[in-house]
């Protein structure tokens, strides 16, 4: 009998276990707030409420065997209750509790001894200044819950800012040390039921206004420097007990260090290049870890691979069915639309990846150039490749 999975969030997310879904014979219910979200067309069935609804859970949980996430900003008090109940919830909530804050998030990996940003949380009762006074600016100010996409993540360069920021807000906000990287980096890893774990390539991303615009994999690194990130993997899967694809951002210095910037308990932008250009899909191996099933092999199947998002920059109900089209056309491309209704600056209305036989970085560049002239208007490509 298949089994039936329910899925907290109907974003892209969700839409991309599509394949994976048919694969396996998975049933796939989905909570999400409306009825036009992606994955709301490849769902069963769908119960349409907003994410932290945990009364609407309790109703998507007498649907399914075991219920996974797609979006972790859910009410987790509540959904202990029904955990307590018996629903069977993967990852387990345990192993969300450390990480949906990210100032806990944080404590918890400077308690495991992995090396992070230096960061403290804000008190609103104590004088911003001397709370700040070892840090220096810049100073990057991030929203405690709730953030992503950059949004609720402010590079702030001055104290006036800074209080700004923090006065006219209600938010618990934590503050880091401004991280001179020379790369970002990512990885997805995931832990099955017995703890069996598989890593995919690390990779390098690149973020503009705190949103990834594109993930080169495999990332340009030292052997050294891939075997400390997949030891980072291996510490953090174990240490919760996950169950399920994890995603880890990283920062990369000069020097060679490597810091851990967060991570994100479920599938991750940076992992989307593994549908195309992978042996299996971070979907299927997310489907095949939450549902009990062995993992498989995470290798590349080409040399390497370029995926880049294609970010809304106007609001508009365009389907870009021309610029959709002069993509595909690219030699080796394979474009993913999510078929979101409408476009709004910075939202991800789909990606694109390449598979490339060589890893010329400037082949490489020039391949994201071409695309991102394709779909941005000129004002908006980005020309600011790291060096
Ligand atoms: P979000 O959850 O919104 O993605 P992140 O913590 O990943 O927030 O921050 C988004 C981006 O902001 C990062 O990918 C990076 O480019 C930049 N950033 C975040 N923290 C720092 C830092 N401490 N130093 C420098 N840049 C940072």
């Amino acid at each position: 009998m298949s089994i039936k999975l329910g899925i907290i969030g109907g974003g892209q997310l969700a839409w991309m276990m599509a394949d994976a879904v048919n694969k396996l014979g998975v049933k796939l219910i989905v909570q999400t707030p409306s009825q036009n979200d992606p994955a709301v067309s490849i769902a069963q069935d769908s119960i349409f409420a907003p994410i932290n609804d945990a009364a609407a859970t309790e109703i998507l949980a007498r649907k399914c065997d075991i219920i996974t996430f797609e979006n972790e900003f859910v009410n987790l008090a509540a959904l202990s209750l029904l955990e307590k109940k018996g629903v069977c919830f993967r990852p387990q909530l345990s192993a969300l509790a450390p990480v949906l804050d990210k100032y806990e998030q944080r404590c918890y990996f400077k308690e495991l001894g992995l090396p992070v940003p230096e960061f403290l949380a804000l008190s609103r009762e104590q004088e911003i200044e001397l709370q700040i006074a070892n840090f220096g600016f810049p100073i990057v100010l991030k929203a405690r819950r709730h953030g992503y996409d950059g949004q609720g993540t402010f590079i702030i360069r001055d104290i006036a800012t800074l209080s700004k920021i923090i006065n006219q807000s209600q938010t618990q906000f934590l503050v880091e040390e401004f991280v001179p990287f020379q790369r970002e980096l990512a990885i997805i890893a995931a832990r099955s039921v017995n703890g069996e774990i598989v890593i995919y390539p690390t990779v390098e991303t690149f973020q503009e206004n705190q949103v990834c615009r594109w993930v080169i994999a495999p990332a340009k690194i030292s052997q050294e420097q891939s075997l400390e990130i997949e030891a980072i993997a291996h510490k953090l899967l174990n240490s919760l007990q996950y169950v399920g694809i994890l995603g880890i951002e990283l920062f990369l210095k000069a020097d060679g260090t490597i810091l851990v910037n967060e991570i994100a308990p479920r599938t991750h932008n940076s992992g989307h290049f593994t549908l195309d250009a992978c042996a299996t899909s971070q979907f299927e191996q997310h489907l095949r870890a939450v549902c009990g099933l062995p993992l498989t092999n995470t290798t590349l199947n080409c040399h390497s691979a370029v995926m880049v998002n294609l970010l809304g920059y106007e609001i508009s109900q365009s389907d870009y069915q021309k610029q959709r089209q002069q993509l595909a056309d690219i030699p080796q491309a394979i474009v993913h639309w999510y078929g979101k209704t409408e476009s709004r600056p910075g939202r991800k209305l789909g990606h694109i990846t390449v598979l490339s036989d060589q890893d010329n970085r400037n082949a490489v560049e020039g391949i994201i150039h071409q695309i991102e002239s394709i779909w941005y208007p000129p004002e908006k490509i980005c020309e600011n490749f790291p060096k």
